[in-house]
């Protein structure tokens, strides 16, 4: 993957808000895509996803700030004169019209000739694994095949930048997970920039080269996914993007004094809200904490504590543990391997854990 810093910016938003009548729903959101970047915008419903979207499509003016597409300043500028396509939620396929003719509508005004607008759909929809299909009515598909169809649809068209706004929410598990994959060598393979509105926070983490997440009309963090998952920069982040538990702790310096789990050092890092000595909550995932039958893990501490809940998922199991001194409970993963370490609900158990997996908080006012 290209380093983000590397690319050439496509998209560009500087201090950009969005009012409905009196409410602010996009709050100076500042952010840089690149070229060829698949990037997500997450977050919960309500957040100001969509409504990002269609400020880039066109679709909503800025009540202030800019937008650049590509280098030229949109201000004025209509959709269908910006370097971008949209593929809606619904898909928006014509009943009336065969495969084809779906693909193609877009090409309506454009001064090819017939048999080249032919051939412009018949590759664009090889692209989507729908060769052959071009006589099909369009009624007659399955909702990956329409999604497809959409999408050729989009494609044909040769945006710089595509625009899909939750594409996948209206497909089942099984087909959306072969639809993300899909999608994600689609993008390879064109090369174009894909920015997709997504609540499905997995969904984001798989596809993406980074992800936007937004709280209430604001971009909270903007990162790859490992980043945003290892070191979310709120505690809003972590708790939207997987599993955290939090203790709370005392920081003096660079040490932590943890309820549960003791002294511990901290880099900078691990405390995205600075390190100020005084009370401080302290964020751990699941799989960083482990059940150990004697010794810690090499170069890792180990805490002593007591299983208040056991939660059995089949290949995971989930610990409550409240570890001795503390008041409430961290949750612990352990995947469940044959001879590996298990626990029952009141058993007293160890726990092997390490200090830079600690995310450092603000305390809950
Ligand atoms: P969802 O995942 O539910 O689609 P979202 O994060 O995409 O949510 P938006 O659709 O951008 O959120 O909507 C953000 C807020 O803006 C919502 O409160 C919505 O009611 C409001 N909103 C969106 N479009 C308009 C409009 N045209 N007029 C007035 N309010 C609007």
């Amino acid at each position: 993957m290209k380093e983000t810093a590397q690319r050439r910016p496509i998209v560009q938003m500087q201090g950009i808000d969005k009012r409905f009548d009196d409410d602010l729903i996009l709050r100076g959101i500042d952010l840089e895509i690149g070229e060829g970047e698949f990037f997500s915008l997450l977050g919960p419903s309500g957040c100001g996803k969509t409504t990002l979207l269609r400020t880039i499509a066109g679709f909503e003016t800025p009540s202030a700030g800019r937008l650049i597409l590509d280098g030229r300043d949109m201000a004025g500028v209509p959709a269908n004169h910006r370097p971008t396509n949209m593929v809606f939620q619904s898909y928006a396929i014509f009943p009336h019209l065969n495969v084809a003719d779906n693909v193609g509508f877009g090409l309506r005004r454009d001064p090819r000739n017939a048999q080249d607008k032919a051939r412009a759909v018949a590759e664009a929809l090889e692209m989507v694994g729908l060769a052959g299909y071009g006589r099909r009515s369009a009624t007659a598909l399955s909702g990956g095949q329409r999604q497809r169809v959409a999408l050729a649809r989009a494609l044909i068209l040769k945006p710089r930048v595509l625009l899909l706004d939750e594409p996948m929410s209206a497909l089942d598990k099984k087909l959306r997970e072969t639809m993300q994959a899909e999608l994600r060598r689609l993008q390879r393979q064109v090369g174009i920039t894909f920015i997709l509105v997504t609540h499905d926070q997995e969904e984001a983490l798989i596809m993406s080269d980074r992800v936007a997440v937004m709280f209430d009309g604001r971009i909270a963090q903007m990162a790859p996914p490992r980043e945003l998952y290892l070191r979310p920069a709120s505690r809003q982040v972590a708790q939207f993007i997987g599993f955290m538990s939090f203790l709370p702790a005392q920081v003096s310096g660079a040490e932590v004094d943890v309820a549960g789990l003791g002294r511990a050092g901290v880099e900078p890092g691990q405390a995205p809200g600075g390190l100020h000595d005084g009370q401080a909550d302290i964020g751990i995932r699941p799989e960083m904490l482990s059940l150990v039958e004697d010794a810690p893990r090499p170069g890792q501490r180990l805490s002593e504590g007591v299983v208040t809940e056991v939660e059995y998922y089949g290949d995971m199991s989930y610990y409550d543990i409240v570890l001795d001194g503390a008041a409430q409970p961290v949750v612990v993963s352990m995947k469940n391997l044959p001879g590996g370490v298990a626990a029952e609900l009141g058993d007293r158990v160890k726990v092997s854990w390490d200090a830079s997996s600690l995310m450092v908080f603000p305390p809950r006012s």
